[in-house]
Formats: C-alpha cells, sequence, structure tokens
C-alpha cells in the first residue's frame, strides 16, 4: 500500500477515536440534570418573572413561575429528554410537559403553538413552543413548572441555574 496513504489512514483513525471519545463524553454528560457540567438551556431567554412560585391565589397556590416576554417568542427545552404531554390541558392551556434522565418533569404552558410531540425526544436548547395564553392566563407568558415525584417543587434554583449559563442562539 502507498504508505503516504497509510500515514493518512492511521491519522483518521487517531482522530476518529478522539471524536467518538469527546461524543460519548457529551452524551453521557447530558443524561443527568444534577450534574454540574451540564450547562442547560434558560426556557425562555430575556424574561423577567411576573408572578413567583407558592404566590397564594386564594383557592390554591401557585404551582410554578410566569415567565414574560412578547407574544410568540420561542421557548427552549431546558434539558435533554421526552415529551410525555403535548397537548390542550385544562386551564394550562397548550401544555408541554417533558421528563429528563432523573425522573424530573418540567412543564412549559399557556402557548400559542406547540412544536413537539408527545413520545418525542428532545435536545436541551430546543425550540418546542411559542408563548402565548391560552388556558386560564390573563396575559400572554409561560408558565413553567418543575416536578419531582409528579409534585410540584420551586423551580427558582433551577432557573438561577440556568440563568448563569451560556445562552443558545
Ligand atoms: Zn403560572
Amino acid at each position: 500500500m502507498n504508505p503516504k496513504y497509510e500515514s493518512y489512514m492511521r491519522l483518521f483513525r487517531i482522530l476518529f477515536t478522539v471524536f467518538s471519545f469527546c461524543l460519548l463524553v457529551s452524551c453521557s454528560h447530558s443524561q443527568n440534570l444534577a450534574d454540574s457540567t451540564n450547562a442547560g438551556c434558560y426556557p425562555l431567554p430575556g424574561a423577567k418573572v411576573i408572578s413567583p412560585y407558592n404566590n397564594n391565589r386564594g383557592s390554591h397556590r401557585h404551582t410554578g413561575v410566569d415567565l414574560k416576554t412578547k407574544p410568540n417568542d420561542p421557548i427552549y427545552a431546558v434539558y435533554d429528554g421526552v415529551v410525555t404531554m403535548s397537548k390542550s390541558y385544562y386551564g394550562y392551556g397548550k401544555c408541554i410537559i417533558i421528563k429528563h434522565a432523573d425522573g424530573t418533569e418540567t412543564l412549559y404552558s399557556h402557548n400559542s403553538k406547540n412544536y413537539v410531540k408527545e413520545g418525542e425526544k428532545v435536545k436541551c436548547g430546543q425550540k418546542i413552543a411559542l408563548t402565548g395564553r391560552t388556558g386560564r392566563a390573563t396575559t400572554e407568558h409561560l408558565h413553567f413548572e418543575v416536578r419531582k415525584n409528579g409534585k410540584p417543587v420551586n423551580p427558582m434554583p433551577l432557573l438561577e441555574k440556568l440563568s448563569k449559563k451560556t445562552q443558545l442562539k
């Protein structure tokens, strides 16, 4: 065999091995929410909180955080996961629930449009919906919930962690 060709092949094999290893490392990192090396993505970049978690609403307490930007702004998946709900769901309006590798669920609702379907795998930072005011909402916003073992928990620790990380374009 042509020795020049052989050295090219050797170089190619080395590069391929390095590339595969990097791919493996980055994939395994995106498997775990608690892994600090997994940057995550803010669900609605540039938004401000218009209603905090656990806010008293008379008959019930607020189960999530309301984030506001403009109508029809893109909403992003905060981590990799699988869509377990994407439909109109009572007062939530158009609603998406994503289940992540560690069992944590994130919920995005009042959307004007959902881009993903139940059963679909989504990537961290993937555009999944647009902000709207479907369901019980008085203004266009994102109602964002984090659920652990099926129960809503305060999303602020997660949002604060995400807001310090790089935003996707
Ligand atoms: Zn809300």
